[in-house]
């Protein structure tokens, strides 16, 4: 089928791109396009689908660098893929300064981060939870591009699809330690009860570091059909982000 669901934004020679659920091969309740390979779905049909995502981007699905992630704030220096036999490194961030490199992130609900400075030829891509916001991971992996040559006022972010502040309810004590450690992440459930906006702390997080040039999925992926969320379903898929520049 085709994708319609699938937002790619290029500028200049830097792609960032975001899946939806839709036009993979994964049964229920993983359908369609799971690229999540830690979540219970059958391998050979993650292996299928994350083909299928890369060709459909145009990028070669060997090359892709993905992370195993944990929440935390480690970053990863890459400039390849991981060979095939390779463990790999428990990070929720990756960096490189090698152009055609691409790197993926994966997310149901957490945000997906997308950074490139273009000029300086060096991306980054990372996980950011509510754990991984509030430990630093957003900072942590923008420092680790500055240290590959990479200037904040160059890198152009994008988050992508994530749960929303409206949607995602916390225990009050909790809210107020996120606030308080993150700034712009206060919020409040549509229905009233104490909520956290990671997403509004990564761009909080980035704006004090000079990165100016952000954009914001509108989507919310526990109300989204065409999306996995884990906390709308639990059991789910994983959807991926990509940011390369062109090699
Ligand atoms: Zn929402």
């Amino acid at each position: 089928m085709i994708d319609q669901h699938r937002t790619e934004t290029v500028t200049g020679s830097a792609h960032f791109a975001f899946t939806d659920r839709w036009g993979g091969v994964s049964a229920a309740p993983y359908g369609e396009l799971n690229l999540g390979g830690a979540v219970g779905d059958d391998p050979a049909a993650v292996g299928a689908n994350r083909e299928r995502a890369a060709r459909d981007l145009g990028i070669d699905p060997a090359l892709v660098v993905w992370m195993n992630q944990v929440h935390g704030r480690d970053v990863a220096v890459v400039d390849g893929p991981w060979g095939a036999d390779a463990e790999i490194p428990a990070v929720d961030a990756v960096v490189t300064a090698r152009r055609g490199l691409p790197l993926a992130v994966l997310t149901a609900d957490c945000t997906p981060v997308l950074l490139a400075d273009p000029v300086a030829g060096v991306v980054g891509a990372a996980h950011a939870g509510r754990p991984g916001l509030v430990a630093g991971v957003v900072p942590a992996a923008v420092e680790a591009m500055i240290a590959l040559g990479a200037h904040p006022s160059r890198i152009t972010a994008h988050t992508g699809p994530a749960v929303c502040g409206r949607c995602y309810e916390v225990p009050e004590a909790m809210r107020a330690e996120v606030a308080e450690a993150v700034p712009g992440t206060w919020s409040e459930t549509s229905w009233g009860t104490p909520a956290v906006d990671v997403t509004g702390g990564v761009h909080a997080q980035l704006a004090v570091l000079g990165v100016t040039d952000r954009h914001r999925s509108p989507v919310c992926t526990r109300e989204s059909g065409d999306h996995f969320s884990y906390r709308r379903d639990r059991t789910t898929g994983r959807l991926a982000g990509y940011v390369w520049l062109d090699g």
